[in-house]
């Protein structure tokens, strides 16, 4: 029976098994976490009362509808609205959506901080499993790279040194050709191509982790009073992976849950500027408007939160985004917060 080229030294042996085990159990083990978490949903008090529901129910013009979320809305934590500055409800569900939360069509109910429905774990990637989600991706792309990267040097020799063999019918060289050729073969491909796809997919969402962005947020960006703000939630590259990673870094490398806040209630980062300046950056760049690190005043979010949402005829009465933006009288900033 053929016999294959295995290791000689004792300490390789030793230390590729740690290696590979460790990699693999650590991969395993947050792809189940990543599969098995159920996607977290809006708490009941984003639910409409059963007052309210009625209501809701029997009216028929849109704006008496508003009217009814808006006065349950007054309360809650919702910072942002749909792009025509409509309270975001969702109707299959039946409860006012939570900042960065939405409704899969796939699971069929409201996710919070919703990134995407992802078939390869079959579940929603959201608040809950987001954490898990992207320890899943780093210890997939170690474990491929593990495997490709010790299989490189047999994938050269057989290659090489059977051609070699064939050509100058070297007797020295003991590389049989068999089919095991193609099973290295087949290793090393699998494991770089899979992590070739993983590499672009992590390095994208840890580039939406140090903007603290969704992936939904990223083709739509959240619009806040002042209008739409793909930054509206970046609070600064380091508060930013803490708010996926927690502060403990002990457990930033274990599936284990510690994503700080709720789901529902995020800090955020509200920024109302002059006029002259507003019309240059949305013609510009209006995400930098909320630059992480700009020297903004802050106040605490109950403050905010009032001054957003005490005055109903904001929410209604402006137009589109861009004349609300331009024709913005407010020369104060808010920013917030710390969680
Ligand atoms: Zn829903
Ligand atoms: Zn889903």
């Amino acid at each position: 029976m053929y016999q294959p080229v295995t290791i000689s030294s004792t300490a390789e042996k030793v230390v590729y098994l740690v290696i590979f085990h460790l990699s693999f159990v650590m991969f395993v083990w947050s792809y189940g976490k990543t599969i098995f978490t159920s996607p977290a949903s809006p708490s009941n008090e984003f639910c409409l009362s059963k007052a309210d529901k009625e209501q809701y129910e029997k009216e028929e013009r849109p704006e008496s509808q508003q009217e009814i979320l808006r006065r349950a809305a007054k309360d809650l934590p919702i910072y942002t609205t749909t792009a025509s500055r409509a309270i975001r409800y969702c109707d299959r569900c039946q409860l006012i959506k939570p900042d960065r939360c939405h409704h899969c069509s796939a699971c069929d109910i409201c996710v919070l901080k919703m990134d995407h429905h992802c078939p390869w774990v079959n579940n929603c990637v959201g608040f809950s499993n987001y954490k898990f989600f992207l320890l899943f991706l780093m210890y997939s792309l170690l474990y491929c790279l593990f495997v490709a990267a010790t299989v490189l040097q047999y994938f050269i020799k057989f290659w090489t040194l059977c051609r070699r063999k064939a050509a100058e019918n070297c007797p020295k060289n003991e590389l049989p050709d068999t089919h095991a050729k193609f099973h290295v073969l087949f290793l090393f491909f699998v494991a770089a191509m899979f992590f070739i796809s993983i590499l672009s997919l992590f390095s994208y969402h840890c580039w939406l982790v140090g903007k603290n962005r969704s992936t939904i947020e990223t083709f739509r960006a959240p619009t806040f009073r002042n209008g739409p703000d793909k930054n509206g939630f970046s609070l600064g590259c380091s508060k930013n992976l803490r708010e996926v990673f927690g502060d403990e870094k002990k457990y930033w490398l274990l599936p284990i849950f510690t994503s700080l806040g709720d789901g529902c209630n995020f800090p955020t980062r509200l920024v109302i500027m002059d006029p002259e300046q507003l019309t240059v950056s949305s013609q510009n760049e209006p995400a930098k408007s909320s630059g992480a690190n700009q020297p903004f005043p802050t106040r605490p979010l109950s403050e905010s939160k009032n001054r957003l949402l005490a005055s109903d005829s904001q929410w209604v009465e402006s137009g589109p985004e861009d004349e609300n933006v331009k024709s913005g009288t407010k020369k104060h900033i808010i920013v917030s917060l710390e969680s």
